[in-house]
């Protein structure tokens, strides 16, 4: 044994000790460094957003979404997610595996009446609250006043007077001449049809037909037709309007009669079976969803409408109920807002009448079939009521006498 090696033997051990520590220590502050993450409070994982669940919405939820403006469809867009888009027809295309089927808009519609006739916005869970965006507006409505050259001075004066003057951009008169000075006196949109004058099938459902081709032309989201005996009373129509959605199959008016009318069918078959279906009467106005009207047109559009007329041998506003009521199987919504000169107008309660959507009055033959209301005008002076409704209406109408404020109530 050599001694004298002895310490420096000893010195190798110690250095060998000190290194051993030292790597350790280095091995120890990695995994102390390794466990830093694992030490988080749990608290922070939980905060963490979860993934959302891919939920694929239903082809019924597919129609109303396609057409909330602003909403997640646009006109000519492809949905990434549902594959749907919309066509310049207003029939959505759902692109499934690369195939191109054409779903009719309102097809998948479940907000059906009892009827089958379309039900109010709100009335089923979820629809009114979230389109606040949606605020149906005057502007939304084409109303299509039809009228003929020797009513200009007898009946349209007074509509351009009263009502149409508070809704000149969304009016349009469907006339048969040409009446320059009432266009250039009034700024009124006046419609040459080119129709005949005669109060024939043929010439009331030309008319139609131009008045139909308008509103599908003008992008508005109802379309509502009057006769040129009628006053519209504007806020009751909007507020109508607007417990419905125009993408949904809607059609409100009035029948004249108290049974469904029968036809022979010589559209669907050669016209030995026959059809029973319901129409509002012309007479007292009608209103038609956008979704709806965009069905029609195979039957209605580009002079469809004049030979499907001929076909069933009926006036334009049996036509117009034919081509829903008995074509597309969409029940006509009966509402008693709508009022021709059919019925007795005097029995209209007289605290209901401006609550109403259309009145009428009645014509040389029964003088006296008028609203009962009362206001600044005698019934000499306002033989129609229509100027005392519109006086009550807009009291700020310069024409309007101003009232009494001692006779206020
Ligand atoms: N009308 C028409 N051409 C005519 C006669 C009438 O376009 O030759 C229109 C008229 O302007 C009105 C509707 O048809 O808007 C109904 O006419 P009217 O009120 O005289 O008849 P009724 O209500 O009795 O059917
Ligand atoms: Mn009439």
């Amino acid at each position: 044994m050599n001694l004298l090696h002895w310490p420096v033997r000893m010195h190798v051990a110690s250095l060998s000790v000190s290194k051993f520590c030292f790597l350790f220590s280095l091995a120890f502050c990695g995994f102390l460094l390794l466990l830093i993450p694992a030490l988080q409070p749990s608290a922070r994982k939980v905060d963490l957003p979860l993934p959302r669940p891919q939920v694929r919405p239903s082809l019924a939820s597919l129609s109303h979404h396609a057409v909330v403006p602003g909403g997640f469809l646009h006109a000519g867009n492809t949905d990434p997610i549902t594959g749907l888009s919309r066509s310049s027809a207003g029939q959505e295309r759902l692109n499934l595996t690369g195939m191109m089927m054409t779903v009719p808009r309102g097809v998948t519609d479940s907000r059906r009446g009892p009827r089958g006739g379309a039900l109010p916005r709100g009335k089923v869970g979820g629809h009114s609250g979230s389109r606040s965006h949606d605020k149906l507006e005057l502007k939304d409505i084409f109303i299509a006043v039809k009228t003929t050259r020797k009513y200009h001075k007898s009946r349209l004066a007074l509509l351009i007077e009263t009502w149409v003057s508070q809704a000149k951009e969304q009016t349009y008169i469907f006339s048969d001449g040409e009446d320059k000075e009432l266009r250039l006196r009034t700024g009124a949109n006046i419609i040459n049809t080119n129709c005949s004058a005669a109060h024939t099938r043929q010439a009331l459902c030309c008319k139609m037909s131009v008045e139909y081709d308008k509103f599908i032309e003008s992008q508005k989201k109802w379309f509502c037709h009057v006769d040129d005996d009628n006053y519209v009373i504007l806020p009751s129509m909007l507020r109508l309007l607007s417990s419905y959605h125009h993408s949904q199959d809607v059609y409100l008016g009035r029948p004249s009669l108290d049974h469904p009318i029968e036809a022979a069918e010589r559209v669907k078959s050669d016209g030995s079976m026959s059809v029973k279906f319901w129409f509002a009467t012309g007479g007292a106005g009608f209103c038609i969803s956008r979704g709806l009207a965009l069905k029609m047109s195979p039957w209605a559009s580009l002079g469809n409408f004049i030979s499907t007329a001929e076909k069933i041998r009926l006036p334009d506003d049996c036509t117009i109920g034919y081509i829903i009521e008995a074509l597309l199987e969409v029940t006509l919504t009966h509402t008693h807002l709508f009022h021709s000169h059919l019925e007795n107008l005097q029995k209209l309660p007289t605290d209901t009448v401006l609550k109403q959507v259309t009145l009428s009055y009645g014509g040389f033959e029964n003088r006296r079939n008028v609203v009962s209301i009362f206001g600044g005008f005698s019934l000499l002076e306002d033989p129609t009521r229509f100027k005392t409704v519109h006086c009550l209406l807009y009291p700020d109408t310069e024409w309007c006498p101003k009232l009494n404020p001692w006779h206020r109530n």
